[in-house]
């Protein structure tokens, strides 16, 4: 877990226990309960939206929802100020601490991600989460044609996805969810869940579990994806 991360989840343990919370609003989407700050003032349709991407996401992923507690903050400086970093899923207690300009999808794909697989296995700022929650965000984006604007250095796009395993840099998103678009659009979504189903001690099987499932072996499906994106 990096720094931030445990910071922010003491910081947040800290602030339930001073009542911190107590005068945030509730507003019930089951199986999604959104904690709504004071100050802020939504339409209904904010909610829908996440709601939909959610039931929607659950389908393509074959999980069932699970329960999950929303919280709404106005703004990532409105969580700085609480010395919170409000963009975080905390998989385990199903718990999503966000602010109103995020993508509907992408933390609530964290927490389905959580259904398919531990993050013990599954690393939940790795490679494959990231890419996952960042194909599913539900914002319309082509994850392709993201990437390609970015103009990323060749000695990126052919570092082996291995090194990002655990944990992958906020830019690199789109390129994570591009190769998602491709697995999924050249095989499947099912080889694909079972791929994540399949990861074992933070990933560090993906080798074996691609070849057995893509019958490809990761650096070849690079290459694969490299022709794809026409930057071979
Ligand atoms: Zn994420």
């Amino acid at each position: 877990m990096t720094q931030w991360m445990s910071k922010t989840k003491q910081q947040i343990k800290l602030l339930k226990k001073r009542h911190y919370y107590d005068n945030w609003s509730i507003k019930k989407y089951p199986p999604i309960t959104f904690v709504v700050h004071p100050s802020v003032k939504v339409e209904d349709n904010w909610y829908k939206k996440r709601l939909l991407a959610y039931q929607h996401n659950a389908k393509i992923l074959q999980v069932s929802p699970p329960e999950v507690t929303f919280y709404v903050y106005p703004s990532i400086k409105a969580g700085e100020k609480l010395g919170i970093i409000s963009a975080i899923c905390i998989i385990k207690e199903r718990e999503i601490h966000g602010h109103l300009n995020q993508s509907p999808g992408h933390e609530l794909t964290h927490i389905l991600l959580g259904q398919i697989n531990s993050s013990q296995n599954l690393p939940a700022h790795g490679f494959w989460q990231e890419g996952v929650c960042t194909y599913l965000n539900h914002t319309n984006t082509d994850q392709k044609k993201h990437l390609l604007s970015l103009n990323l250095p060749q000695s990126i796009l052919t570092t082996p996805w291995q090194k990002w395993r655990i944990q992958i840099p906020g830019n690199l998103y789109p390129l994570a969810g591009s190769v998602i678009q491709y697995l999924v659009t050249t095989y499947n979504w099912k080889k694909l869940i079972s791929f994540l189903a399949n990861l074992k001690n933070l990933a560090q099987n993906q080798d074996k579990v691609a070849l057995k499932i893509f019958s490809r072996p990761l650096s070849k499906i690079q290459q694969d994806w490299l022709h794809w994106i026409k930057k071979y």
